[in-house]
């Protein structure tokens, strides 16, 4: 069900993280390098590589993984004050891990642009 990186090995518990959320299609967890007070990946357990790999049977998970977005932001107290949701995708976007995931960061005033 997950794919050969460091996030299918989190999903199937061979390396340990900080599991905040998880549901039949997919894992939320602190980032190991938090960029905020509150940085959290949410991943699917589906090996899908990247955005740009997305097809339309996909769009339903990738509404879940929103849906599930907000859950875990408002689980972490970050509805009122805000946050930010990112979605690395590929050499440009600064990928560094090839499964999907989305960075909740939050916490505290994130500037814009990013670099
Ligand atoms: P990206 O640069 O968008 O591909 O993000 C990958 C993220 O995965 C980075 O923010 C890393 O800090 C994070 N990361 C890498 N390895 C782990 C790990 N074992 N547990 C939690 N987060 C990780």
């Amino acid at each position: 069900m997950s794919g050969d990186t460091i996030f299918g090995k989190i999903i199937r518990r061979e390396i340990p993280a900080t599991i905040v959320y998880e549901d039949d299609r997919c894992l939320a967890f602190r980032d190991i390098a938090p960029q905020a007070p509150t940085h959290i990946l949410v991943i699917p357990k589906q090996p899908l590589a990247n955005l740009s790999q997305a097809s339309p049977e996909d769009g339903t998970l990738l509404g879940h993984l929103l849906l599930v977005v907000k859950t875990v932001a408002d689980q972490e107290g970050l509805a009122t004050s805000g946050y930010r949701v990112v979605i690395n995708t590929g050499r440009d976007g600064g990928q560094t891990v090839d499964h999907l995931h989305l960075h909740i960061l939050g916490g505290r005033s994130l500037e814009w642009p990013p670099g």
